[in-house]
């Protein structure tokens, strides 16, 4: 046994009986808080079901969730190729009435209602279904998919025949602020899916200004949130671990406090929140994530596991929809966009789930392979290398 092999055995060692205490400690959390989506009066689990990483033959993962009380279970045409719509569809084969269902669609600015209504029609299909709870305009960063007026006319006729109950839109990339201003505003949204985590929040970084050399910029995001809340549009989460780079922590974590978790309350802190949803990948995460169902508060040890991970990954982690580099690129690359698909692969360590979302970006980063990085290098307010980061992305990634 070589050093680095030696090296690797004690460090699963350790790692194995550590995680099987985890799961043990964790093994009877269920949900313990349910709240309503807004206008559209639905009692969602405060911690829900995120299914982009659902695959083929995973449907004793849907039925976990299910009988640890979790109610609501997001999904999209594009999640999986297919995959992940048709797990639900079988998984919850007769139990349909239990449950809150979502799926998405990328509707452009140009679609035509019967393009929409085939894509409608596409997932209820996969869902095994007649109709779904809410149906999003997935992933907007353009103003003029929400303006369509034909995506307007597909939801009207589609609510009418009973196959969508709720609509809104959901969002992570620069022009999010712009985006939920305007369907909140022009009352496109019952519901809106949100990118939305501690490094995002300035509330955040303010308590902690004097030792850090970075500050959060999106003081915009939870005026949005706000706005939703008086106008009664549900409020979703996602994206709330700041990268989910879980393993990172554990030798910080204490009984009763997980990294995944102090994230978790940190969301659900905000009364302007509804829910949340994250990718379930594995049984035993599921049971530690529902430790932080039905909290409503963060304790000091949650801020100091949080400032922890804020430490390792700052420096790394691009905040979704900051978007303070926007137009730095003299070559078009959509930076924020192309490290989020890299945080797929490098902090998920979900290769096939970052490629595909990285080929339906708008343009990819093919321009920083032969570019000096000199138009990009002070861009990112946060500190981040653009260059040194996007370049093996498109590698990666492509
Ligand atoms: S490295 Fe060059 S091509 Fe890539 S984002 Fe920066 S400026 Fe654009
Ligand atoms: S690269 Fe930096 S400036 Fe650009 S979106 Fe990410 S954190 Fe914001």
């Amino acid at each position: 046994m070589d050093r680095r092999e030696f090296l690797q055995a004690g460090v699963l060692s350790a790692l194995v009986p550590a995680a099987r205490s985890r799961a043990a400690e964790h093994a009877r959390n269920r949900v313990a808080g349910y709240r309503r989506l807004g206008r559209t009066g639905f009692e969602v689990s405060d911690i829900s079901f995120g299914s982009s990483r659902l695959r083929s033959g995973q449907e004793r993962l849907v039925e976990h969730a299910l009988d640890r009380g979790i109610n609501y279970f997001d999904s999209a045409d594009s999640y999986t190729g297919g995959s992940s719509e048709q797990v639900l569809g079988k998984a919850l084969t007769g139990k349909r009435d239990k449950v809150y269902l979502v799926s998405k669609t990328m509707a452009r600015s140009e679609a035509s209602v019967a393009e929409l209504m085939g894509h409608l029609e596409g997932s209820l299909s996969q869902l095994n279904t007649d109709y779904v709870d809410v149906y999003l305009n997935h992933a907007v960063n353009d103003v003029d998919r929400l303006r369509n007026p034909e995506w307007g006319e597909f939801v009207e006729r589609a609510k009418a025949q009973g196959k969508i109950r709720a609509t809104g839109m959901s969002g992570h990339a620069g022009r999010l602020i712009e985006c939920l201003d305007y369907a909140i505003d022009n009352d496109l949204a019952d519901v809106i899916l949100v990118a939305y985590n501690f490094g995002q929040d300035p509330a955040f970084y303010e308590q902690f200004a004097r030792s850090f050399d970075y500050i959060a910029r999106q003081p915009d995001l939870p005026r949005v949130l706000e706005k939703a809340r008086k106008n009664d549009v549900g409020v979703v989460t996602m994206k709330t671990l700041m990268g989910a780079r879980l393993n990172d922590m554990r030798p910080y974590e204490t009984a009763g406090a997980t990294f995944a978790q102090a994230a978790f309350r940190w969301v659900l802190s905000n009364k302007n929140v509804d829910a949340l949803v994250i990718s379930m990948t594995d049984e035993a995460l599921i049971d530690e994530y529902l430790g932080a169902s039905g909290s409503g508060s963060i304790s000091v040890s949650d801020v100091q596991l949080l400032r922890q991970y804020a430490r390792l990954n700052g420096t790394s982690y691009c905040r979704h929809a900051c978007n303070d580099c926007e137009g730095a690129c003299p070559y078009g690359v959509p930076i924020a966009d192309v490290l989020r698909t890299r945080m797929y692969a490098t902090d998920y360590k979900d290769l096939a789930f970052a490629r595909a979302e990285y080929q339906i970006l708008e343009a990819s980063a093919a321009a920083c392979l032969g570019c000096s990085g000199a138009p990009c290098q002070d861009a990112c307010s946060h500190g981040l290398p653009i260059a040194e980061l996007c370049a093996p992305a498109h590698q990666i990634l492509s």
